[in-house]
């Protein structure tokens, strides 16, 4: 796009169309300046800690703790799940029980170290009972903290893991096999959605494994189209 004007507009449309699905969620305030912490390690301390305690909505009755989200601070891709399940609960980590090892391997396979090359969190950090599916108005009292977590990190690559994640950041309702196999632009960053390590633990075959596997691959090429190859620096 080579016309400014064009280029602004379009920017617009997207903030406009980010805004008109936040109010959809029923998120009610939005924080509009830059993080005051220059290190992005200590903003997500600081957003973690403003965190403890929350009872924003009514999974605060039910967990045991907050699973905020864990890597590297300065991490080019972000991991995004659904919610804390079980042992996630347990231990205020996100993806540490069985979906969790899987995605460490699958992250493994195209060459991602979990710790070093990732930043991961979920849409919402308590755990729904019985891990049912998060509730409209859960998601949007957690929305603020996925968007701090996002604009901290400034991910280069999103990777959106299964229907729930997928559609809430898109703001759409089309189903995850629908939505893979392809990248979107998600506010400054490319946004692949795949198949939720869950899933493939509750459907082995390899049909399934090998189109997760494309979508990893994909995520590999479009961070190396956009990092140039280069390694994050050491966490902070
Ligand atoms: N499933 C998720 O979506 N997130 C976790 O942290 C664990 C399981």
């Amino acid at each position: 796009m080579d016309d400014p004007r064009e280029a602004l507009a379009d920017c617009l449309r997207g903030l406009a169309e980010t805004l008109r699905h936040h109010r959809d969620l029923g998120v009610r305030e939005i924080t509009l300046s830059r993080t005051p912490f220059p290190d992005p390690g200590d903003a997500l301390r600081e957003q973690e800690r403003a965190l403890q305690g929350c009872t924003r909505c009514k999974l605060c009755r039910s967990r045991t703790t907050i699973a905020f989200g864990s890597g590297s601070a300065h991490a080019r891709l972000m991991v995004v799940g659904e919610g804390p399940g079980e042992e996630e609960d347990k231990q205020g980590k996100p993806f540490v029980g069985r979906a969790g090892q899987l995605l460490t391997r699958m992250l493994a396979s195209v060459g991602f170290d979990r710790e070093r090359d990732c930043y991961i969190a979920n849409v919402v950090k308590c755990r729904p009972e019985r891990n049912r599916n998060p509730e409209p108005d859960e998601v949007a009292a957690c929305n603020p903290f996925l968007m701090a977590q996002l604009d901290t990190i400034q991910p280069l690559v999103i990777l959106a893991l299964g229907n729930f994640a997928a559609q809430t950041l898109l703001g759409t309702r089309e189903g995850i096999s629908k939505l893979r196999g392809k990248t979107y632009e998600y506010r400054s960053s490319t946004l692949v959605p795949t198949f939720h390590p869950a899933f493939l633990l509750r459907n082995p075959g390899q049909e399934f494994k090998r189109m997760a596997w494309d979508d990893l691959k994909l995520a590999r090429r479009e961070y190396e189209r956009l990092t140039g190859g280069a390694r994050a620096p050491a966490s902070s």
